[in-house]
C-alpha cells in the first residue's frame, strides 16, 4: 500500500506497547515514540512481555515497521567535543539502537550533536559520523536517521550540507537516512511557504542529499520567523507556514510510503490535524 502515512510523537507511557494503541486512538498509520525515558541517562531494560505486546499490538493496528520512527533521548551528544561525554552518548546510543532491534523496528531518529562551542563544526560532524559507524557495527537491521536541526546554540545538522558530510564519511551508506523537521528547516532559513522557495528547497535537498535517503518528516509548523533559528514549533496552520504549506505536502508523491510526524504541541488537535491532512492528501 502506498499513499501517506501520517501520525504523531505518542506517549508510550506505562509501556512501550501502549504507544500504537495511543496512535491508534487519533487515527494515525504511522507514529514516533521513546522507547525509553528521554530525559534520563539511565533506562531499565524492555521486558519480554513488553516487546511481545508491542509487536501484536502494531500488528493488530496495522503499523508497519518502516512506518514507525522512535525518537532517541534529548540527552545524547553523538558530537560531544569530550571523551567522558561521547562515550556516554555513545553507550546510550548503543542502547536506543538494541532496542529498536529488540522491537523490530528499522529506523532510529536522532539530533546530530553540538559542539559546545569546543571544536569547530566539521570536526563535530566527524564525530557524529564516527559515533553512528560504532553503533552501526554493533547493531544490525536499523537504520540512523539523522534529523534536520534549527540551528540553535551550537547544534550542527542546519543545513543539508551537514547531513550530507555525516553520510559522506559513513560506512555503511544503506543504514543511513535523513528525517526533515519542516519548523527546524523553516527557522534554519529553508523557506517552505512560497511555491519557489518550496521547490527550491527539495531541490537543493535532492541534489545534496537525494530523495532515497529520506526516511521520515517531522511535520511541524513554526511559531518565528524564517531563519530565526529558533525551535518554536506551532499546530499546523497556526504559525508562520500556514496550512498552504502542509497542503502542499500532502500533495506531493515524493513523501509517500515515508512516516510523517506531527510534534506539534496541542496533542488534543492531533486527531483533527491528521484528519485534515488526509483530506488534503486525497483531494
Ligand atoms: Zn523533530
Ligand atoms: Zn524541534
Amino acid at each position: 500500500m502506498s499513499g501517506k502515512f501520517i501520525g504523531a510523537h505518542v506517549s508510550a507511557a506505562g509501556g512501550v506497547e501502549n504507544a500504537p494503541v495511543n496512535a491508534s486512538e487519533i487515527g494515525a498509520n504511522a507514529f514516533a515514540l521513546f522507547t525509553r525515558n528521554q530525559r534520563q541517562w539511565k533506562a531499565k531494560p524492555l521486558t519480554e512481555d513488553s516487546i511481545k505486546r508491542f509487536k501484536k499490538n502494531c500488528e493488530e493496528l496495522g503499523f508497519s515497521p518502516s512506518h514507525i520512527l522512535p525518537h532517541d533521548s534529548y540527552l545524547i551528544n553523538l558530537g560531544h567535543p569530550e571523551e567522558a561525554g561521547i562515550k556516554k552518548s555513545r553507550d546510550a546510543f548503543l542502547d536506543e539502537m538494541q532496542r529498536c532491534e529488540q522491537l523490530g523496528l528499522k529506523l532510529l531518529n536522532f539530533h546530530p550533536g553540538s559542539h559546545l562551542n569546543k571544536i569547530s563544526e566539521d570536526d563535530c560532524l566527524k564525530r557524529i559520523a564516527e559515533s553512528i559507524n560504532i553503533t552501526l557495527s554493533k547493531t544490525s537491521g536499523v537504520t540512523a536517521v539523522i534529523e534536520n536541526t534549527a540551528g540553535q546554540g551550537s547544534n550542527v545538522g542546519y543545513r543539508f550540507e551537514h547531513l550530507a558530510r555525516i553520510i559522506e564519511l559513513t560506512d555503511d551508506r544503506t543504514r543511513v537516512g535523513v528525517c526533515i523537521d519542516t519548523c527546524h528547516g523553516w527557522a534554519a532559513g529553508y523557506d517552505f511557504l512560497t511555491e519557489e522557495g518550496y521547490e527550491k528547497t527539495w531541490d537543493d535537498f535532492e541534489k545534496i542529499i537525494g530523495m532515497e535517503m529520506l526516511k521520515g518528516i517531522h511535520l511541524n509548523d513554526a511559531k518565528k520567523e524564517l531563519g530565526s533559528k529558533v525551535d518554536r514549533h506551532a499546530s499546523l496552520g497556526e504559525g508562520q507556514m500556514k496550512n498552504v504549506t502542509f497542503s502542499r505536502m500532502m500533495k506531493d508523491n515524493r513523501f509517500d510510503d515515508v512516516p510523517i510526524i506531527l510534534e506539534t504541541p496541542q496533542p488534543e488537535l492531533w486527531p483533527k490535524e491528521i484528519e485534515w491532512l488526509r483530506n488534503e492528501a486525497e483531494k
